[in-house]
């Protein structure tokens, strides 16, 4: 695969796709672009294009009820809420990168959020074998924040919180899935391949080559 189509890969309608948890991702609707730190999820039009690149909303009935946002006041109010959301989940993500557990605050707050926006589910035959399915409907802007919610606790209660970093070069996190534990960057084509480039030309510099 060449640099090219991989970074491509990276990027799904405009939005960073590297982090192997849905969440993380939608922490890194701000990321640090050519310009400065960017927000991604700039209206009620972009929150959609990423709900349905996340996968979040899949279904041909969710998306037209979504597409029905679109000039919703009520969706806009969700979004302002979304956006401060993510900067609190930012710092509880910060915490947990240097070894401390989420604020209580916060931890209140997803309690609540819990009780107020459950995550109902249903048993469903799929390949012969009956697997447990979220049973999301997205009527209201509101109804988001049960899978949001939902995601969000399962990475507050995740084990094996050393794979949950921070790209060394920027400011995207990401849940480290590799084998051996070791990824370093939001992703090769971004950040990795700069810092090789610049630790190469360093050598060079070091050694007095031209
Ligand atoms: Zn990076």
């Amino acid at each position: 695969m060449n640099a090219a189509s991989q970074e491509l890969n990276d990027w799904i309608d405009g939005f960073l796709f590297v982090a192997n948890r849905r969440i993380l991702d939608l922490l890194n609707t701000k990321p640090v672009l050519e310009n400065g730190p960017t927000e991604l999820l700039t209206d009620v039009r972009a929150l959609e294009r990423w709900l349905i690149a996340s996968g979040t909303v899949s279904s041909v009935r969710d998306k037209a009820e979504v597409r029905g946002w679109r000039s919703s006041t009520e969706a806009e109010a969700f979004l302002k809420q979304l956006i401060a959301f993510r900067e609190r989940l930012r710092d509880a993500v910060l915490r947990i990168e240097s070894g401390m557990l989420p604020s209580e605050v916060f931890v209140s707050e997803v309690n609540s959020m819990l009780l107020q926006y459950p995550r109902p589910t249903s048993l469903r035959k799929r390949d012969g074998k009956l697997v447990r399915e979220p049973l999301v409907e997205f009527h209201k802007p509101a109804d988001l924040w049960a899978p949001i919610i939902d995601a969000t606790a399962d990475l507050l209660v995740e084990t094996e919180t050393s794979r949950i970093r921070k790209c060394e070069s920027c400011v995207v996190h990401f849940f480290d899935a590799s084998k051996k534990g070791s990824r370093r960057w939001c992703s090769m084509n971004i950040c990795g391949n700069k810092l090789k480039v610049a630790a190469y030309q360093q050598r060079k510099r070091a050694t007095g080559d031209s």
